[in-house]
């Protein structure tokens, strides 16, 4: 009897290799064949693991070309193992195209399930009890629908971002949600992990001038999230109670009371617009 063919997605590390399961393990050293998005970066993790199995490339420029061979050799009763540089493939990763050929063709698949960026992210940044939205990479066109979307979404939101973006994303952030709690998780798994929360006004004030490492954002849902405060009314109304001579953080009491809004969010605003008459103001 011939032997059937089965694609196997397998998840690798999305930076520590020693997050590369047993079963992942096993999986690329015996199937037949290893389709990987590079071959070139795999062949990293093929070496440290000593797996010898042949590799072919598949990636976004060759999906479809690839589709003919894989779908033949799967024909044939081969296994073959698909790979992403990290994480799982098929997320924000080539694979959905030979995914979808091998369904139509009822072909076996099945999945050796690992790391995973995104919900790594999501689990580490506390938002993670609520229902999520995956929205990939932020949008580069259109952002404002996305940002007026999440205004009002109740669900938790995940981004991929790139580090030479995230400013900007930032930005946009600070004008349309400036009050949301964000969660920016950067580099997990490795050498500079760190996960760093906050509004956006107060993450762009951490960031160094040139980000590095890879980046997952998170955003708070809106059912959490304190009402959007119109800054610049918040802002002038902390000022004139500042002008009438209350110390900062009362002039923030009768400003949040006055516009029916958190104390905390505004004081968090009014320091990260240097609005204070204290010498040292306490972060709450
Ligand atoms: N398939 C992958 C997965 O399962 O997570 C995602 C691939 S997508 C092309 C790559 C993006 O994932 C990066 O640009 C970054 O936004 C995010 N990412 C990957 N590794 C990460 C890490 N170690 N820390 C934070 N974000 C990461």
């Amino acid at each position: 009897m011939q032997k059937t063919g089965r694609l196997i997605l397998v998840a690798t590390p999305i930076g520590n290799m020693a997050d590369l399961s047993f079963r992942a393990l096993e999986t690329l050293c015996s199937v037949d064949l290893i389709a990987a998005e590079d071959t070139r970066h795999s062949g990293k993790l093929l070496k440290e693991y000593n797996i010898q199995t042949k590799m072919i490339s598949l990636h976004k420029f060759n999906e479809a070309e690839r589709r003919q061979t894989l779908l033949q050799l799967l024909s044939e009763g081969k296994q073959i193992a698909l790979i992403s540089d990290a994480g799982t493939p098929g997320i924000c990763d080539p694979g959905a195209d030979i995914i979808r050929a091998c369904i139509a063709e009822e072909i076996d698949i099945s999945i050796v399930p690992g790391a995973n960026a995104a919900v790594s992210a999501l689990a580490v940044s506390g938002l993670s009890d609520k229902p999520f939205t995956f929205l990939g990479f932020f949008p580069k066109k259109s952002p404002q629908a996305v940002l007026d979307e999440i205004s009002a979404s109740i669900y938790t939101t995940v981004f991929y971002e790139a580090p030479h973006r995230i400013k900007k994303t930032l930005q946009l952030f600070s004008a349309s949600l400036p009050s949301r709690q964000l969660v920016l998780v950067r580099e997990l798994t490795k050498y500079y992990e760190e996960v760093l929360r906050g509004t956006a006004d107060s993450l762009l004030a951490h960031l160094p001038a040139e980000v590095k490492g890879e980046l997952v954002l998170i955003v708070q849902g809106a059912g959490e999230a304190p009402p959007e405060i119109d800054r610049e009314a918040a802002l002038s109304l902390v000022n004139a109670f500042l002008k009438r001579g209350y110390k900062h953080s009362e002039a923030v009491r009768l400003a949040a009371k006055e516009l029916g809004i958190k104390k905390n969010a505004l004081y968090h605003l009014t320091l990260d617009q240097g609005l204070s008459n204290e010498e040292n103001p306490v972060s709450e």
